[in-house]
């Protein structure tokens, strides 16, 4: 049986032809390669080695992306988002205000990561996935967008209006289901992360 593998994300398929779409990045047939181990031969290298810059640039890439900067970064705001979602809504159910104040310290820590992760995630992409447009990579970019909007708009918001969370208004639902839309991509993004990593 001969194997194939995705040059985009260096998952491993096994049949006699490659697959369509790669079911991990969704990258095309096109893009698959024949990696049959042969007897006695030494194992296929790996499509995601980086490759050596010669350059600060490239050097500083390289070395994020061995030392896994991007998915290791990304659990810090993935961790501390859910539980702003948490805090304000246990605000607004016990009318407990210092929790918004909380919720609102929570997003600030979220959106200072931010640019790191998402800095790591482009370098990540452009130089091991090299800037694949698959569906799976343009979903994961638009939710990273998503989650740096929100946490940006939902921050300057409380910040100008503290008290958003202690009346019932219209406004305040929007607030609370920012907090739902941000938490939603971050979760998105972290899932579709979790498959490119595992590929399972
Ligand atoms: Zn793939």
């Amino acid at each position: 049986m001969k194997q194939w593998q995705c040059t985009i994300c260096g998952y491993i398929h096994t049949g006699e032809e490659p697959p369509e779409k790669c079911p991990v990045c969704g990258a095309d047939k096109s893009l698959f390669i024949e990696v049959t181990p042969q007897k006695n031969a030494a194992p296929p290298k790996s499509s995601s080695k980086p490759f050596q810059g010669a350059s600060l640039y490239h050097r500083i890439t390289d070395l994020m992306i061995q030392h896994h900067i991007h998915p290791i970064s990304a659990h810090v705001p993935n961790g501390v988002a859910p539980a702003a979602f948490l805090f304000v809504f246990l605000s607004v159910i016990f009318r407990f205000e210092s929790l918004s104040t909380a919720a609102f310290y929570n997003l600030v820590f979220v959106l200072v990561c931010l640019p790191v992760v998402m800095l790591a995630g482009f370098n990540e992409w452009h130089k091991k996935y090299r800037s694949s447009k698959t569906p799976l990579f343009v979903t994961k970019i638009i939710a990273a967008f998503v989650v740096a909007t929100a946490a940006l708009i939902l921050v300057v918001w409380y910040a100008i209006d503290p008290g958003i969370t202690t009346t019932p208004s219209a406004a305040r639902i929007v607030f609370l289901l920012l907090h739902l839309v941000l938490l939603a991509a971050a979760g998105i993004a972290g899932f579709i992360g979790g498959k490119l990593v595992f590929k399972d």
